[in-house]
């Protein structure tokens, strides 16, 4: 058995308005006055107060982007060259301020500017070469674990697939649950179950380990004391946020299952993003995770949470055939749900039919 060696993220602050620390947490890693820091930040932010307490220096820059659609390997190609044409030098770093796609842009536009080509020769495993630039994460909404992983999802012209690498880790990472405030009720909840579906495919995959489990654990009990308990929603805010990164953390020494392997062909076919994908397929998965779907329905109930019904309903057999093949290509996540003989219990036909009741 040879075991795998993961590298974390080094460096983290956590607590109500640890963002004003950023300034003084990023002064050490400016290289010189012309080596800028580049600020990506989700689009929903632009003349908010966040802005105004962004750390701005020398010929730093902010960079607003919309986070409607998930990221695309053009898009960090696209803003790569963008920063190498407006600087002589490379920047002192990247920081990503948002959801998991802003999250995903400056981990893959932090590796681009060091690696030659375009980000979608590393869509893979362990594909890059060099170190990427100084990045930091900052989330805005709590769930994906992406602050903690060592992947970061693009799509790409072939392919939906991270860019799973030692180099992808923040080197620096800022939980501040004040950030999640003004987060809509329905992203929350997709969003949120993200981190609950993460747990559960853990939790419930033959990958299972002590590491792994320790950490699903405990997000998994987190998240039912903020989607199930009447706790403050400060109190909320704040254990959310720890739940995603222990989410993340579980799933770094093991796998995610059913529900993904299934989100990934809806996203990529449809478009469809992550969190609501994930909770889309989830809620037909009791076959496969009977008392996480219970409790996810009673989630559901809870917050009133409505889902779209009919995404599949008009799809052509070519269409079909394409989102199952996607599917198919995640092996590590079918093995993990339904072990080394995966092919056998997940037919096309099964995945078909549980397809067709989105
Ligand atoms: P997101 O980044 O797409 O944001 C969802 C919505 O919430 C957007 O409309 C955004 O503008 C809004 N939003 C974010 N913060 C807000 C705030 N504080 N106030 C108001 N609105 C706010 O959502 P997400 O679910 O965090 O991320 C999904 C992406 O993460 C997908 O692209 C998925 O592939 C990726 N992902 C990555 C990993 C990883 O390990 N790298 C893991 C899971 C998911
Ligand atoms: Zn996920």
């Amino acid at each position: 058995m040879k075991y795998r060696n993961f590298p974390m993220v080094p460096r983290v602050i956590f607590g109500n308005g640890s963002f004003a620390q950023l300034g003084e947490i990023i002064m050490p890693k400016r290289k010189n006055s012309e080596a800028p820091f580049i600020f990506l930040i989700d689009a929903v932010f632009e003349g908010k107060a966040l802005v105004t307490e962004i750390p701005l220096l020398f010929n730093d820059q902010i960079v607003f982007i919309s986070a409607d659609e998930e990221p695309k390997t053009q898009q960090v190609d696209a803003l790569v060259k963008l920063i190498k044409e407006t600087y002589n030098e490379l920047p002192s770093g990247i920081i990503g301020i948002g959801g998991g796609t802003l999250l995903d842009l400056a981990k893959a536009v932090a590796i681009m500017l060091t690696n030659s080509g375009s980000s979608s020769e590393y869509q893979g495993w362990d594909l890059v070469k060099k170190p990427a630039i100084y990045h930091v994460g900052i989330p805005t909404i709590s769930g994906t674990g992406a602050e903690v992983s060592r992947t970061t999802v693009l799509m790409g012209p072939e392919k939906k697939l991270g860019i799973n690498s030692d180099f992808t880790p923040f080197d620096q990472v800022v939980l501040d649950p004040d950030l999640t405030l003004g987060v809509p009720k329905e992203q929350w909840f997709y969003t949120g179950m993200d981190c609950y579906i993460h747990c559960i495919e853990s939790l419930n995959g033959t990958f299972l380990n002590a590491f792994s489990q320790s950490y699903g654990e405990k997000a998994l009990e987190l998240c039912h004391e903020v989607y199930l308990n009447d706790i403050s929603m400060a109190e909320s805010r704040d254990k959310l946020m720890m739940a995603s990164w222990h989410g993340g953390m579980s799933i770094a020494y093991s796998q995610v299952g059913v529900a993904h392997a299934m989100s990934y062909g809806l996203s990529y076919l449809l478009g469809v993003k992550h969190g609501i994908g994930n909770c889309l397929v989830f809620q037909h998965l009791e076959e496969f995770y009977p008392d996480g779907v219970k409790v996810f329905k009673q989630m559901q109930k809870k917050h009133q949470i409505q889902l779209p019904t009919g995404i599949c309903a008009n799809l052509s057999d070519e269409q079909f055939d394409l989102m199952i093949n996607v599917s198919f290509g995640l092996v590590p996540l079918w093995e993990n749900a339904l072990g080394a003989n995966w092919q056998e219990i997940m037919t096309y036909d099964r995945l078909l039919a549980l397809f067709r009741k989105i």
